[in-house]
This record gives structure tokens, sequence and C-alpha cells, in this order.
């Protein structure tokens, strides 16, 4: 079965390649000139544009769909890809199902998908006739293969209807959560910016990052947005998850699902993160955490 993936990064792009090349014949289409050969793709095809937007994109994509008889389009899911595969199913009548973590192919050309559902409580199991596929980011770490594929650059002239009319630059983050392997997270719990630092400090002592649920991300900007962890946020796997006045709400638990051991501090002992923990200590954050960092530090 042939599939188009599309990716605006070879990372993105060798994940996916590395979760699906058993399954499918695969044709790499990415924006960026990151190097992918070596991860199964059958060809890579580095895309060149002026228009790097989600409308001539879709327009593209679907031409090529078309054109070469590909039976799925494959992307990992963000803000980009969110719009072209809305686009793509305008464009070629057929149903995207996204955010996906696992895909099969059943029988009369049927697919099998995975999703969370409610919020991330549960995981649904879909049979569709779909063809455009999102899946969530980080769902497996790239592996190489001992081929390579074909590596072809390719312009796209294909004009916009968007145009540029200001340029804002975000200030780059400096944190890669999603690679990290200790991350403390605080939570509303916190209670003001500055309990922030009795977070850092701990993360600082287990040489981590510090996260934060979306309160304190997003509401209260206290951190950036770039730190959330959860549904709407970062999803993270590290070895040790601490959650520092966080409530456990699906929807952070969604973010940190996948990490190896999970440490909840919280004064609440009926708190839900409780459930979710390998290990919870009942107390006043403000108590716990200086007395965890001065026995970290002897
Ligand atoms: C569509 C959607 C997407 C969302 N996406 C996300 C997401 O990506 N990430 C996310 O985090 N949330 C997300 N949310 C919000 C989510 O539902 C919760 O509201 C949020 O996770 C709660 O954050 P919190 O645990 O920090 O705050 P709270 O729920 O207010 O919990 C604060 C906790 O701190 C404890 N506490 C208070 N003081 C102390 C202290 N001194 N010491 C110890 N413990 C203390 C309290 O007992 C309480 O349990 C989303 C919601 C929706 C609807």
């Amino acid at each position: 079965m042939k599939a188009l993936l599309f990716s605006e990064s070879g990372d993105l792009a060798s994940q996916l390649l590395t979760l699906l090349r058993d399954k499918f014949e695969i044709n790499a289409y990415i924006l960026s000139k990151d190097d992918i050969s070596e991860y199964g793709a059958s060809n890579v095809f580095q895309i060149e544009t002026s228009f790097p937007y989600a409308d001539n994109l879709s327009s593209f994509i679907s031409e090529e769909f078309k054109k070469w008889n590909y039976h799925v389009i494959l992307m990992v899911s963000s803000p980009l890809t969110r719009d072209i595969a809305g686009m793509l199913s305008e464009i070629l009548k057929t149903e995207a199902i996204t955010e996906i973590m696992k895909l099969e192919t059943g029988e009369n050309n049927k697919f099998y998908t995975e999703r969370f559902f409610f919020g991330g409580k549960t995981i649904i199991r879909e049979e569709s006739d779909a063809r455009i596929f999102t899946f969530l980011a980080g769902l497996t770490d790239p592996q190489k293969v001992n081929t390579k594929s074909n590596v072809q650059k390719i312009r796209i002239d294909l004009k916009s209807r968007v145009s540029l009319v200001n340029e804002i630059e975000k200030p780059k983050s400096s944190v890669n959560l999603e690679k990290a392997d200790i991350i403390v997270s605080a939570g509303r719990g916190i209670g003001k910016k500055e309990g922030l630092s009795v977070i850092q400090q701990l993360a600082d002592v287990l040489h981590g990052e510090v996260g934060g649920s979306r309160p304190v991300c997003l509401d209260y900007h206290w951190l950036s947005e770039e730190r959330q962890v959860g549904l709407s946020g970062k999803r993270v796997k590290p070895k040790i998850y601490i959650a520092a006045g966080i409530s456990g709400q699906v929807q952070h638990i969604a973010g940190m699902r996948g990490s190896k051991t999970v440490i909840a501090i919280n004064k609440d002992k009926n708190a839900p993160i409780f459930n979710e923990c390998d290990y919870g200590i009942v107390g006043d954050l403000y108590v716990v955490i200086p007395k965890l960092i001065e026995k970290l530090k002897k």
C-alpha cells in the first residue's frame, strides 16, 4: 500500500517513518532540508516553496495523491498539518482522522485507528474509510534502517491566498520537554509566580526541566506555553515526572501518561493525581520540596 507522508520537520517525519515503514511503501515530502534518507522512505522529496501555507500545500499534496495513486496521507499532528488535514478532507472528499496513536489496515479497504477520547480518559478504536491520518507526536523514537532513500528537491510555486502582513518573533524556547529525562511540573497549587523558584530548585538538583499545568502556563503565564504538559500542551515521557500542586485532571494526565515513574505532591489526600502516581506525598509543597532538596543535596 502506497503512502504519502507530509511533514514540516525531519524529526517528526523520521518518527512516523519508524512507526509505519513496515506497513506502507512511503514517499516522504518534507518542508525542510533535514536529512531523513535513512529512515525507510522509498523517496524523500524536500519541498522548496516561498508560500509554506496550508492552502497551497494542500493543493499540492492532493495533486500528488491523485497523480501517483497513493492510498493514504500520513502526517504528524501540528498546527499546520491540522489545517492541511481539514483542507485535504474537503478537496479529496474523504475522511480525515486526527491525533491517532495507532493505524491498522482492515478488510475491504477499511482502516482501524485508535485515539484518546473523553479528554484522554479513554481510548477509542474506530473503523473507517478515512484516507488522511494525523498522528500524535512522540509515539516512537526515530530508528535508522540499513538502506538509503532516493532524495530529490521539489519546487512548489502554487501561490497561497494567505499574505504575510507582519512577522512577530516568538521567544525561542530553550526547552525540549519531550526529550527530558526528569520533569518537575508546577500546578496552580504553587499559588503565585514566585512559587516557581522552589520548583526550579528541585529541577536543578535533579538536572531536570520545569513543566507546568495549563493554568500555570496559559492562564497565569507564569511559565511559557512551551512548558505546558497535557492534552493541549506537550506529551512527555520522562523517566521521572514530579507533579507538585497539580490536581491530576484527565487533560493533564493525557500529557504525562507516558512517564516511567510519577511522584505527586499535593496537600489534598483525595486529589485524583494520587490515582495516577507511583509515589504520593500528601503535604504542602512549600514544606515537602525544600526537605527533598535538602536530602538530594546530601
Ligand atoms: C480542552 C481542554 C484542554 C486542556 N488541556 C490541558 C493541558 O494540556 N494541561 C493541563 O494541565 N490542563 C489542561 N486543561 C485544564 C484541566 O482540565 C485542569 O483545569 C488543569 O489541569 C488543572 O490544573 P492544576 O492541577 O494546576 O490546578 P487545580 O486543578 O486547581 O489543582 C491545584 C492542586 O494544587 C493542590 N494544592 C494547592 N495548594 C497546595 C500546596 N501548597 N501544596 C501542595 N498542593 C497544593 C490542590 O489540592 C489541587 O489539587 C484542559 C482543559 C480543557 C477543557
